[in-house]
């Protein structure tokens, strides 16, 4: 059978290994295995998003308030935005895909870093767009701007901090650099990971509310999957001035959010003591990945994130080590992927983190 042409370049999105693969793979027990693979919360919500999911789940069998005029209050009051600067989908992914449909075609090019969240490349091809990448690892935005100039991209996707390195861009370099661009390139700022940002380093935090304010031709995607721990319910959510957000809600299919995750996304944002708290153990916890890379000399990228990013000496192999990592119960991200000799550990519990540094110990 024929397909899509625009198919035969994509290749299948690899996610973090599932914890119910490795138990099959392996033969190891559920509770032996330890996910530092996908950048969730350890801890993992709110109980209070727990226990309110719990009193709705007899609501079922009715379809969800399309509206989602609970979440999207939420929202608004969390960003001191209005109603029709709003989208939310199923994760951010689902957004940046309205993105790359509302604004990109075979005609058109992206511009984003050169290692970078592998999705906007997906997305991209999907359209049948050329992806144009930066060469320096860091964000580099005179680069950014020479190939803006050059290639006059449609879309220009700054992840920050960015994954899988975990650095970040400083806010007012961001909207220096935003001031330069001309009104009818897209720029995408993808914050999935923006509440560790922020917590670190206030310089390193950007508001939505400036950007809509001062841009009319920026989007900021936010998600509830990475700090508020809700990953597996998919809900996140894009920020733009009015016109951007009209065009994206044309491609949005009709409930693409569940009744219980718009619950959970809801509550979540009433309790942030949690979520403080959780980015709170993360950066202390992230304290002894620093002393475990000093000590076994390896090089580690400063991390605004939930996670750090191990480059490996030339004599240590990246995919050799997250496999024997995975035949352990260990599970963790090879980046050799992205043309790096890295891998890439979420910042888990306490007892993750111990057995993560003691088993690498081993194996190194
Ligand atoms: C995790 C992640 C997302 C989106 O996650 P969703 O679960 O789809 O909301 C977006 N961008 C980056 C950089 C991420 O790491």
């Amino acid at each position: 059978m024929k397909f899509n042409k625009k198919l035969e370049n994509i290749k299948t999105y690899e996610a973090g290994k599932p914890i119910e693969l490795v138990v099959r793979e392996f033969g190891i027990e559920s509770k032996d295995i330890v996910k530092l693979a996908s950048n969730e919360n350890p801890y993992g919500c709110s109980p209070k998003v727990q226990k309110a999911v719990t009193q709705i789940v007899s609501n079922m069998a009715l379809y969800p308030d399309d509206s989602m005029l609970k979440l999207k209050s939420a929202l608004q009051k969390r960003f001191d935005v209005t109603d029709e600067n709003l989208i939310i989908g199923s994760g951010s992914d689902q957004v940046i895909e309205f993105i790359m449909h509302a604004k990109a075609d075979s005609n058109s090019k992206i511009l984003i870093n050169s290692v970078t969240f592998a999705m906007y490349e997906i997305y991209a091809k999907h359209v049948g767009a050329e992806v144009i990448r930066t060469t320096s690892q860091e964000h580099n935005l005179e680069e950014f701007y020479e190939l803006y100039k050059s290639e006059k991209p449609e879309i220009i996707f700054l992840c920050t901090p960015n994954n899988p390195t975990g650095d970040a861009i400083d806010s007012v370099d961001m909207l220096a650099f935003l001031e330069k661009i001309d009104e009818d390139t897209l720029v995408v700022i993808d914050g999935a990971y923006m509440e560790y940002g922020a917590f670190k380093d206030k310089r390193k935090s950007v508001a939505p509310k400036e950007l809509v304010e001062k841009f009319s031709n920026v989007i900021y995607l936010g998600t509830f999957s990475k700090a508020y721990g809700l990953g597996g319910m998919r809900v996140g959510y894009g920020i733009a001035s009015a016109p951007i957000i009209k065009e994206l809600y044309k491609l949005r299919p009709p409930f693409n959010i569940t009744t219980l995750s718009l619950e959970a996304a809801s509550i979540a944002l009433e309790d942030e003591e949690f979520v403080v708290n959780s980015i709170s153990s993360c950066f202390s916890e992230m304290q002894r990945y620093e002393a475990f890379a000093t000590e076994q000399k390896i090089e580690m990228i400063e991390s605004y994130t939930n996670f750090v990013t191990l480059l490996l000496p030339e004599n240590k192999n990246s995919t050799e080590l997250a496999d024997a990592l995975l035949r352990k119960g260990m599970i963790v991200r090879d980046l050799s992927g992205y043309g790096m000799n890295a891998i890439r550990v979420t910042v888990g519990t306490p007892e993750q983190n111990s057995r993560f540094f003691e088993l690498t110990e081993q194996l190194l």
